[in-house]
């Protein structure tokens, strides 16, 4: 049962910023509501007012520059990202993403603000975004701040957004030459959470093609997506071989900080994230190869 709220519709970012700024702690933003209302039907968050922002279209877009890389507005949709032809300059991974994400209903009406914004370990964006090195930008009155993904989650459901701030924008930088990044989830049922997700980037020297840079990241492993920093390390400045990426797993699932849910044991976490980094590797490594 939800319990009445006053509902806000502001048409510009001002307007959203300002009533943001009143209400505060007493308001909550909606955008696709694809998440919010569930906690709201279950009654674990009753806010006073809700601040639709899903009418500014000013804060709906997608812009992709060879110097500067992707831009993407928090309300741009999960499904407008997914069809994108910028996904195509660099960015496949994102649209491969999506196209696993929730169903065609839900990447209809959710965005990728409210994904971020959400916090939740299992999604899928944040850790192609962190393999990605994205950074994001958020909007208050008192002005903008720009960090990390990798930044951002906190915690279990917790981000860095304060009181009277919203997301405005994540930027995706363009890759360094010969990248390639991959992500995977494993679910029981197409279409739901990621038991586990993983996504890899590995960076290769044009001159000896030895691993110059990688990022591994894990998703439904610890209480935010979080990096594998040891499994990383095993494959810098190596030349990467099959065996290498199953010793990078082997590393990344001791590093690994899963619990036992109704969705799978932490034991079967562990095993999930050995077989998927090496597997997700394999592909980065291939497309590494290829750019
Ligand atoms: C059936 C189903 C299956 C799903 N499967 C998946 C899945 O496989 N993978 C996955 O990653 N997700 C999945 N989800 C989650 C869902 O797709 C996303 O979390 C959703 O896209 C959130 O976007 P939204 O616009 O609906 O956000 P909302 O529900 O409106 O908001 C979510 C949270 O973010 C806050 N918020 C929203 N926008 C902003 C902003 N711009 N600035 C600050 N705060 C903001 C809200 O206050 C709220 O706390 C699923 C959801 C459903 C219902």
């Amino acid at each position: 049962m939800i319990r009445d709220f006053e509902y806000l519709t502001p048409k510009t970012l001002q307007e959203a910023l300002t009533l943001l700024d009143k209400y505060r702690d007493e308001c909550k933003i909606i955008a696709g509501g694809q998440s919010l209302l569930i906690l709201m039907r279950q009654g674990l968050i009753a806010p006073e007012y809700l601040v639709d922002i899903k009418g500014i279209s000013e804060l709906d877009y997608i812009k992709s520059d060879a110097k500067e890389g992707l831009k993407i507005g928090a309300l741009t949709t999960h499904r407008t990202i997914e069809k994108s032809p910028a996904m195509k300059n660099g960015f496949s991974v994102l649209a491969e993403m999506e196209r696993r994400l929730a169903s065609v209903q839900t990447r209809n009406w959710g965005t990728i603000g409210g994904n971020v914004c959400h916090g939740e370990p299992a999604g899928d964006p944040v850790p192609v975004f962190i393999a990605l090195n994205a950074t994001l930008s958020t909007a208050s009155l008192k002005g903008q701040r720009n960090m990390a993904v990798e930044d951002f989650c906190l915690d279990y459901f917790e981000t860095a957004l304060e009181p009277g701030e919203l997301l405005a924008e994540i930027q995706v930088p363009p890759a360094p030459p010969h990248t390639g990044t991959a992500y995977t989830k494993f679910n029981v049922i197409e279409s739901d959470m990621a038991t586990v997700g993983v996504a890899v980037s590995i960076t290769l020297d044009s001159g000896d093609g030895m691993c110059k840079d990688s990022r591994i990241v894990l998703g439904a492993c610890a209480p935010t997506p979080r990096r594998a920093k040891q499994a990383e390390e095993v494959l810098r400045g190596k030349k990467i071989t099959d065996n290498l990426l199953k010793e990078a797993g082997q590393i990344a699932a001791q590093e690994a900080e899963p619990i036992s849910d109704i969705s799978a044991s932490e034991e079967y976490r562990r095993e999930l994230v050995k077989v998927l980094v090496a597997r997700v590797g394999q592909e980065a490594l291939a497309r590494a190869r290829q750019a």
